[in-house]
């Protein structure tokens, strides 16, 4: 089949590789009717990867059909319409069954985090076919009114804000800056309002993902002047920051941009390893800080019912669609954020 291969920095290719196999029992293999590319994959595509690999397929965010599964799967069968969460649990132990599949304590895949298209662990998803352990755990139905686009940014990016969103403790009234616009940052601009949050404040320095994020009702606030902007917009801080970007200077900003006992959470991730905590601002303000990595099957049910419904709209993200075969050009645009990129999806039957 043909896969879209990581081969180092900035520079990814789409090739043949090996078709993907059942793996085991438990596991499926799903043809890929549409896939995203992440801000995670850029991480992996600017040389700042999960693992040191090079050679594999990437990408974690895919919707298709059920190709085969394996004898113990019993919930899915060929030509089952799926979505494939981003993160990867087991089907036994009681964290997975509950959907917490980031704190499963059977599946390890070395240095990496249970997700696709990291290293050669779990071969990504940015290809014709993917290859799914777990099928119980891991595979999603998904309703006939979500069409694939929608259910590609419920693989990963609109639980992930939801989640951000949830953590934050959103409640209704509250005053929601959202820093960073990319696909999750607009979802998360989208799970506040859902949640009840009065005003949402979107910063970003992309005037056209400022301008997707005013048509989602938010406030634009460029990034360079924001603490300034809305400090003053809010009268001394909004109630909760969510920091979606994952670099030193915005988590800084979503601790600054809340006002005394402001909740701040992240979801951004960063490829720094440590980050001076400014303790005496947080302590003073008495301030609450979450961050983490979001089990996907834990936010679906909720996700999946808010998009059947029209409550989410995660289309109104996608920006793009191509051909898998201009997958190369694909992440080009998207690192570049060309005018007007912000998510984009690959049809790999072209
Ligand atoms: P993205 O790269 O499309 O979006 C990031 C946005 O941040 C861009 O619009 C960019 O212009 C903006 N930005 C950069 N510097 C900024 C600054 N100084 N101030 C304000 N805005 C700034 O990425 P995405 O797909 O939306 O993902 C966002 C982040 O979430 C990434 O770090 C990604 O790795 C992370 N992520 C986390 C999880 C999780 O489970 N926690 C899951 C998926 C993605
Ligand atoms: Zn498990």
């Amino acid at each position: 089949m043909r896969g879209l291969v990581y081969a180092g920095p900035r520079h990814v290719s789409v090739t043949t590789v090996a078709d993907p196999v059942v793996p085991g029992e438990h596991g499926a293999v799903v043809r890929v009717a549409a896939a995203g590319i992440c801000g995670s994959d850029l991480h992996i595509y600017h040389g700042h990867g999960f693992s040191s690999d090079t050679g594999y397929c990437l990408g974690h965010e895919a919707v298709g059909e059920v190709v085969e599964v394996g004898g113990a799967v019993t919930s899915f069968g060929p030509g089952d319409r799926v979505l494939v969460p981003g993160s990867v649990g087991c089907s036994t132990c009681a964290a997975c069954r509950s959907g917490d599949v980031l704190r499963c304590s059977n599946l390890s895949f070395g240095e990496t985090i249970s997700c696709y298209g990291l290293s050669h662990a779990l071969p990504g998803s940015q290809a014709e076919m993917v290859a799914v352990p777990h099928a119980e755990t891991n595979l999603v139905p998904v309703p006939p009114q979500i069409s694939d686009e929608a259910a590609v940014l419920l693989t990963d990016n609109a639980p992930t804000a939801w989640y951000g969103a949830r953590r934050a403790r959103i409640a209704p009234g509250d005053t929601v800056a959202v820093i960073g616009l990319g696909p999750v940052g607009l979802m998360a601009v989208q799970a506040a309002f859902v949640m009840g949050a009065a005003r949402v404040v979107g910063v970003d320095r992309v005037p056209a993902r400022l301008q997707r994020a005013a048509e989602l009702g938010a406030e634009p606030v460029e990034a360079d002047s924001a603490k300034a902007d809305i400090r003053t917009a809010t009268a001394g801080g909004t109630d909760v920051a969510i920091e979606a970007v994952g670099s030193d200077t915005t988590i800084a900003l979503a601790i600054s941009a809340v006002r005394q006992g402001g909740r701040v959470s992240v979801v951004g991730v960063s490829h720094n390893k440590a980050f001076p905590l400014h303790m005496q601002a947080m302590q003073l303000k008495e301030l609450e800080f979450a961050i983490g990595l979001c089990s996907v099957q834990r936010e679906l049910p909720t996700l999946v019912n808010l998009t059947a419904a029209g409550r989410l709209k995660p289309e109104a993200v996608v920006s793009h669609r191509l051909p898998l075969s201009q997958g190369v050009e694909a992440y080009r645009m998207v690192s570049e954020r060309a005018a007007g990129v912000c998510k984009v999806i690959l049809d790999p039957s072209r």
